[in-house]
């Protein structure tokens, strides 16, 4: 395709940006946001800290404290991969807007406090 004809069918054509943020953009299949994690189904078995590859997990199994520092994460997936409940105790969302200038407000820590206390 020419430069002229290029030119004109782009003058026609849907823009291929979006008005982002004011216009919220279609987040696609298969994503990986933000690391969530569900203390219902979780059984305290460490694998989601132990294959973490930057260390963002940090479980306390005795006081029963799950944390995560999404400064830290990469968001591979690794934690939901390994994670053995059904459904996943750790999951990836799809939240991705956690920009900030505090470095602090992107620890997130967890108390269990269900009947897989218990066990
Ligand atoms: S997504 Fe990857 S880096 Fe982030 S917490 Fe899970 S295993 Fe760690
Ligand atoms: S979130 Fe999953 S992998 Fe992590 S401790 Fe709980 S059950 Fe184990």
């Amino acid at each position: 395709m020419g430069v002229k004809s290029e030119v004109i069918h782009r003058l026609f054509s849907k823009p291929v940006t979006t008005k982002y943020p004011a216009v919220k953009a279609d987040l696609q299949e298969g994503l990986r946001g933000k690391v969530e994690w569900h203390k219902k189904s979780c059984i305290w078995c460490r694998m989601c800290e132990i294959n973490c590859p930057a260390n963002a997990i940090k479980i306390d199994k005795e006081n029963r404290v799950w944390s995560i520092d999404s400064g830290k994460c990469i968001f591979c997936g690794r934690c939901e991969e390994v994670c053995p409940t059904k459904p996943k105790s750790v999951t990836l969302s799809k939240k991705v807007e956690t920009g900030t200038t505090d470095r602090e407000s992107l620890k997130d820590v967890y108390h269990g406090e269900n009947d897989q206390d218990a066990k």
